[in-house]
């Protein structure tokens, strides 16, 4: 299968010389996947390469993703990313896994046994990874792995939402798949270099502005509206600037209006 894929890829590559269209398939590199968080940013920011964009989400048994947290994340990338052939959403669910305790290499190996959307000649794949367990150390609640991959530890926002006085899971899905694409996106200094210093560099590849989407922490705690007019945190102006400046969409909006109450890494 290997051989053939790179056989076919060769064909492309010749024919594409020619400037032949080709139509009949589509060339995948799973290669171009295992690259370093970032290190696809300017392929996701701009239509230079790929026009639209596929986000393959993959989810164990019992750990289906929300469907307006996916909905807010796919509105959330049209502000910011050009894809003028649009952004797609795929669902899956996989069988669950027996040692929910995992370590990086553990998803990794999830992740190459079960992915099923590449990249090929003109669309951009993002593979999703929701899984049944918790990562195996501290409390990181969601992680972008490799340029094009994100997983979400499941157990862990089920047990920290949905729960008198904690976020909805809608609200803290969201908040996590926004922030993890945002690495993929280059962000904060990871593929997309800074146009400003505002980096936390005691937690890298983060903001320092406690108020932006791209701080190292999010909040569990909803404080109830009377008490505090509280809205989702999104990028500042600093991390949109350098989105728009690797060629992200100029009119990315920003909005803060967080207080400093920070339990959860990710
Ligand atoms: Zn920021
Ligand atoms: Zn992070």
């Amino acid at each position: 299968m290997l051989q053939r894929c790179l056989i076919f890829t060769l064909l492309l590559i010749a024919v594409g010389c020619k400037r032949a269209p080709v139509t009949y398939e589509r060339a995948v590199n799973k290669n171009f996947h295992t690259r370093k968080v970032g290190a696809s940013a300017r392929d996701l920011l701009t239509a230079q390469h790929y026009q639209s964009l596929k986000i393959e989400i993959q989810y164990m048994t019992g750990y289906a993703p929300d469907e307006q947290a996916v909905a807010n994340l796919t509105t959330f990338l049209d502000e910011l990313v050009h894809k003028p052939k649009g952004i797609q959403v795929v669902t899956k669910e996989i069988r669950p896994i027996e040692d929910t305790v995992l370590t990086l290499d553990n998803v990794i190996a999830i992740e190459n046994a079960n992915r099923e959307v590449y990249t090929d000649t003109s669309e951009l794949a993002v593979y999703v990874l929701y899984t049944n367990g918790t990562f195996e150390k501290g409390t990181l609640i969601g992680y972008a792995y490799r340029n094009t991959s994100a997983v979400l530890f499941g157990k862990t926002i089920r047990d920290n939402s949905d729960k008198w006085g904690r976020l909805t899971r809608t609200e803290l899905e969201t908040r996590i798949l926004q922030h993890e694409f945002c690495h993929m996106l280059g962000l904060t200094n990871v593929g997309t270099p800074m146009t400003a210093e505002h980096m936390d560099h005691d937690h890298g590849k983060h903001c320092k502005n406690k108020h932006c989407l791209m701080y190292y922490k999010t909040e569990l705690i909803n404080y109830p509206a009377m008490i505090l007019k509280k809205e989702r945190p999104t990028l500042d102006e600093e991390c949109l600037e350098d989105l728009r400046a690797n060629g992200g969409k100029k009119n990315g909006y920003y909005c803060v209006s967080l207080k400093d109450i920070v339990e959860q890494q990710l």
